[in-house]
């Protein structure tokens, strides 16, 4: 399809890495086309085979590593489905999360916990519920859990470099090597099983030396478990597993190679699990809109969506490489693009489409399946993306 060559950069069109991003979005342009033919308002596109093939790839690259998917992700039951066939287990951050699982039949035990801060309801209502495992990073969260769910089995999240993640949460979540001290002081006080340790690279990590050290740093920590008398069964590599949008992205194969060369010296008794969002639903998943209008003002030219920052396109807006590709074919220009609202903050920089682009030409943003949906809303009454599984 011609209209990849207006979007990509064609300089190193020999480069492998170009080639593997061109094909890709080809792929998802396949699946999204039929979907969007009688185009009726914003659409989220989603394959089911490619969030199959996502979740075996995954599971097939770090044979030792369990997928829970990040539920936050995406949490169209649908998903939720077809990932627990493919045997992934779940992570979750809320009672809402908790309860669309149960529903879907999934056992609680496959469901861990994984916001270190819970209200006492929340934890209550887990515990209640089934759930065994859960994510604490503070001495105070230990004394809910010891108080409201006595059966826990707990994992310290630990605070870990998010240098290269295109969306970093280091300084919000995360223990110091001070604090785990703190923690384990205080699990043992009150008797909380403290048997795990997880970190959270950030999301779209693309430097692999983040899960390197935290691995390296869950052992130590581990050491320290055991001399105090705790049995370690946990290590939860946590998520920001990137999508491959530029040439520089590294491959989930990549990532996995120097993660399982970590886990070598991990003892068998430890259980390994994974935190996967995006990777398992982004590059399933194809967003669909409309040009609703083009301006020209002086020298720059503006496109404006019938889907922006409020539509789901949240990311975009932050900066997330994603690729806009029109239908249309023609010499490309750099447009100003924007969604629908009249909120300034409804622009979504600057990407290369045909000069020639018309109103209600259709715009395609491949790699969108995650944290587009669940972060959409109809702010000034846009429409938010309907969802389309296609098989
Ligand atoms: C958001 C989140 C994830 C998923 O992150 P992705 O970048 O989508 O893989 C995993 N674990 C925790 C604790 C999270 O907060």
């Amino acid at each position: 399809m011609q209209q990849h060559a207006v979007n990509l950069t064609v300089a190193s069109v020999n480069d492998r890495q170009h080639l593997l991003i061109a094909e890709d979005i080809r792929q998802q342009l396949s699946f999204s086309r039929a979907a969007a033919a009688d185009y009726s308002g914003p659409l989220l596109v989603l394959s089911e085979q490619r969030l199959r093939d996502n979740a075996r790839r995954f599971m097939q690259a770090m044979p030792r590593v369990r997928p829970h998917y990040a539920v936050k992700a995406n949490q169209d039951p649908a998903i939720l489905e077809l990932l627990r066939q493919e045997g992934t287990g779940f992570e979750i951050a809320s009672s809402a999360e908790l309860d669309t699982l149960l529903e879907l039949g999934v056992p609680a035990h496959q469901v861990f916990y994984s916001n270190p801060i819970k209200s006492p309801a929340a934890i209550k209502y887990a515990s209640a519920k089934g759930v065994r495992w859960y994510a604490a990073d503070c001495t105070e969260e230990l004394e809910k859990i010891a108080a409201l769910a006595p059966l826990a089995k707990v994992y310290i999240r630990i605070e870990v470099s998010n240098e290269g993640s295109s969306w970093p949460l280091a300084g919000k979540f995360g223990a110091s090597p001070k604090g785990v001290l703190a923690m384990i002081a205080c699990a043992l006080r009150l008797q909380v099983n403290l048997c795990g340790v997880t970190f959270h690279v950030g999301s779209q990590c693309t430097n692999i030396n983040n899960w390197v050290e935290g691995i390296k740093t869950a052992k130590d920590i581990f050491e320290q478990l055991v001399d105090r008398g705790f049995i370690p069964q946990l290590l939860n590599l946590g998520g920001g597993y990137p999508l491959q949008l530029t040439p520089q992205d590294p491959s989930i194969e990549d990532i996995a190679l120097r993660i399982n060369c970590e886990l070598e010296t991990l003892p068998d008794t430890i259980q390994v699990m994974a935190e996967p969002g995006r990777y398992l639903v982004g590059s399933a998943g194809c967003l669909v809109s409309q040009v609703m209008g083009v301006a020209t003002r002086d020298d720059s030219r503006w496109l404006y969506l019938d889907l922006g920052f409020y539509g789901g396109l949240i990311e975009l807006e932050q900066g997330i490489a994603f690729t806009l590709v029109s239908q249309r074919t023609g010499a490309p220009e750099l447009w100003s693009v924007a969604g629908p609202t009249c909120d300034a903050i409804d622009v979504l920089g600057q990407h290369y489409l045909p000069a020639n682009m018309k109103p209600e030409d259709l715009v395609f943003i491949p790699s969108t399946g995650a944290y587009s949906l669940c972060c959409a809303s109809d702010f000034n009454g846009f429409a938010i993306p309907r969802l389309v599984m296609v098989a």
